[in-house]
Formats: structure tokens, sequence, C-alpha cells
């Protein structure tokens, strides 16, 4: 019997696996994807989870891989394009934006390495109960199943985890990868109910990243490409730079994206990343997130109710922020801090250190 069974080895299941085979566990990872596999989701990581990956020995892997250092911050409320610069702590970047594909690799490399099973392409169809006490999937038993099945996680609907907090989708995204375009930094810009969120990534790709409102859903699938140099055009300097480069990926989509906070665990069971907690990708606080519930999850093993109060201490206020952020309108207040920033680097470098947890 293992300790652990962790289904789904992304950045939330990969991340648990490590730690607890680090702990000293006996964990089988599965996933019913193949290693090493892109998937359609966001990837830039920033906040804590540089730093954790730094802790963790991974960040210079995952630099290693060919995913640029970011030390610089674009945000534009429609007011007009604040910088940040030199955006660091103690050597570490303000973030990174590994493909999927380079960043879950290194995650199930460093699981293995730490003594971890894994199985890849090994779909889970059930999980085992004895009463109401979950024991295991198909064919192995464990102390506890993790689901780090994603946002519409199966182990989440076979145990009935209950929602605590919800809130309704709001946003559609689609996105790709532009070549050509030298960009250092991120980009936030938000304007006329649209977002632009970009940065550069690995093989010297630019990923663009656009938000409309979910009511826009039908006009935006008329004409996905339209819609979305639509954007592009209308955001001043960047969409001039993305033109004049050029597109290198399909363009993919994210279009059922709700808010919602599950319980974290039952008996036999618990639940990581988006499978626990799903938030619109407004603040990019997915991958950061998992890596931080992986931690938790992993310390707080033999005491799950404290692994769910930490969690939630740590993300009940982001994500009633992010869902207010999502909204794709900046609220006044901080469109006049911003004006007190204008023209002021230094000031400007502290506030963007302090929003991302940096500095005190
Ligand atoms: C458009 C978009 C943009 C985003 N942008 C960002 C961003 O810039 N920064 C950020 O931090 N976050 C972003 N996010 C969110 C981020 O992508 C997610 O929070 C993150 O991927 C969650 O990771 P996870 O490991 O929990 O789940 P996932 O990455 O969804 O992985 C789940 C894994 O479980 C496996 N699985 C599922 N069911 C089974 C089964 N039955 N058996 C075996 N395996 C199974 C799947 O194959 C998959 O590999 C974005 C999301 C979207 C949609």
């Amino acid at each position: 019997m293992y300790d652990a069974i962790v289904i789904g080895a992304r950045c939330a299941g990969a991340a648990t696996a490590m730690l607890l085979a680090r702990s000293g566990r006996d964990v089988l990872l599965v996933d019913r994807a193949r290693f090493g596999s892109d998937i359609p989701h966001g990837h830039f990581i920033h906040r804590h989870g540089p730093r954790r990956l730094s802790e963790w020995g991974l960040l210079d892997r995952v630099l290693a891989s060919g995913c640029p250092r970011v030390t610089q911050f674009t945000s534009d409320m429609g007011d007009f394009p604040l910088t940040g610069t030199e955006l660091e702590a103690g050597g570490i970047p303000m973030g990174v934006g590994p493909r999927r594909s380079a960043l879950d690799a290194i995650l199930v490399e460093a699981a293995i390495e730490a003594g971890a099973e894994y199985r890849e392409a090994h779909p889970v169809r059930s999980l085992s109960f004895d009463g109401d006490r979950v024991t295991g999937i198909e064919s192995e038993q464990a102390r506890i199943v993790i689901g780090a099945d994603g946002r519409n996680s199966g182990v989440a609907k076979q145990v009935g985890a209950p929602v605590l907090r919800e809130q309704p989708a709001i946003s559609v995204w689609y996105f790709s990868y532009w070549s050509g375009v030298p960009e250092p930094g991120l980009s936030v810009i938000v304007r006329d109910r649209t977002a632009v969120f970009a940065f550069p990534t690995n093989d010297d790709l630019f990923g663009v990243f656009i938000a409309w409102p979910l009511t826009e859903l039908a006009r935006v699938k008329r004409d996905i490409d339209a819609a979305m140099y639509e954007v592009i055009d209308a955001t001043p300097g960047l969409g001039e730079r993305i033109r004049a480069g050029r597109r290198e990926e399909r363009v993919c989509g994210a279009t059922q994206l709700p808010n919602f906070v599950r319980r974290s665990h039952g008996p036999g069971w618990a639940l990581v990343g988006d499978a626990g907690v799903h938030k619109d990708p407004f603040m990019a606080l997915g991958v950061c997130d998992a890596l931080r519930d992986a931690e938790l999850l992993a310390q707080s093993f033999d005491d799950l109710p404290e692994y769910e109060r930490r969690r939630d201490a740590a993300t009940l206020e982001d994500f009633d922020a992010n869902f207010g952020a999502a909204h794709l309108m900046a609220p006044p207040e901080l469109l006049a801090f911003r004006q007190t920033l204008r023209g002021d680097q230094a000031a400007t470098n502290r506030f963007y250190l302090q929003r991302e947890g940096m500095v005190a």
C-alpha cells in the first residue's frame, strides 16, 4: 500500500509527489497524459512561485530550459503604461513563464528523483472505497488519494467534495505564441473591458493571452483571429511589436473558467491545485498557488484539516480579489494611486515589488 496516490502530474500533483517523496513517503504519481506534454493553460509564475522553485532547487532547471528571467513589469489600466524595472529580490526574478511542457517535466523528474513511482498514460477511471473512505484507485491502494486532476477533477466528483465558495465564470481567454517579439518583460494591459497578458517564454517565443467578458464569447468565437488582432491593435506600442512578429502556434481558448473553492480533504482523500481551488486566470495565480498548496499538503499530510486551514488562510483573500479584478475594470483608487507613481521609477519599482510580495 502506498502512503499517497497522486492523480495528475503537473504543477500541483508532481510538486506534491516530489515533496511527499522527499519527506520519505511512498508515493505513486499517475497521469493520463504523457510525460513532457503541453497543456492549453497559462504558465506565468510570479509572487511566491519563483522563490519556492528556488528553495526546491528547481529554479535553475526552469531557467536552463530556455525560459527567460522576467524582471520588468508594465501594466496599463487604460491610463498609461507604468513600468517597473529591476524587479528581483535576492537574485530571484519577479517571474518566469516556462511552457508547461518544460515546467511539468522538471517537476515530474524531480518527483522521480525523490523516489516517487510515476506512471504516464495512466487514466484513473474510478476510485475504490470502503464505506465512505477512499482506499485507492482501480489497481492500487493508498492511505490518501490526492486529486491533482485539474478544475474538472474526477476525484472531487467521485467523493462529492463540497464547494465552500463559488462565483460565476466571467471571462473567456484565447492565446497563442509569437516569434520575433523581443519583449523583456510581463505586460498586463486592461482597456475597454479586455485584457492582454503577455510575456516571454521558452524557445524565444512570446505568449499573448487575451481576455474578454464571457458575454462576448459568441462574438469572439465568430472570428477568433480578428477578435484577437482587434485587441492587439488597440494596445499602443506592444500591439505594433506583436504585429511585427509572427504567430507560430495555433490559437487555444479557455471558455469554461469557474471560480470555486472546494473542501480540500475527506476520509482517504485530498485535493490540491485547480482541483481544490479554481480562479479566473486574471491574476495568474494558478501555478504559484498550486506549488504553495502542494507544499502545505505535504507539510500537513498527517493533519488534513490543518492543510485546509492553511490553504484557506493563504488563498481566500486572493480568491475574492481575483474575482473582482477579473471584471476587467480598474478601480478608481488604483488609478489614482498609479498617478502618484508616474515618473518616479524608484517608487514604481517598490510598488511592484510590494505587490508581488517580494519586499515588505
Ligand atoms: C487561459 C488560461 C491562462 C492561465 N494563465 C495562468 C498564468 O499565466 N499563470 C498561472 O499561474 N496560472 C494560469 N492559469 C491557471 C493554471 O494553468 C492552472 O491553475 C494550473 O494549470 C493548475 O495546475 P494543476 O496541476 O492543478 O492542474 P492541471 O494543470 O489542469 O493538470 C491536471 C492533470 O491531471 C490529469 N488528469 C485529469 N484527470 C485524470 C485522470 N482521471 N487520470 C489521470 N490523470 C488525470 C490531466 O491529464 C492533467 O495533466 C491559466 C489558466 C488558463 C485556462
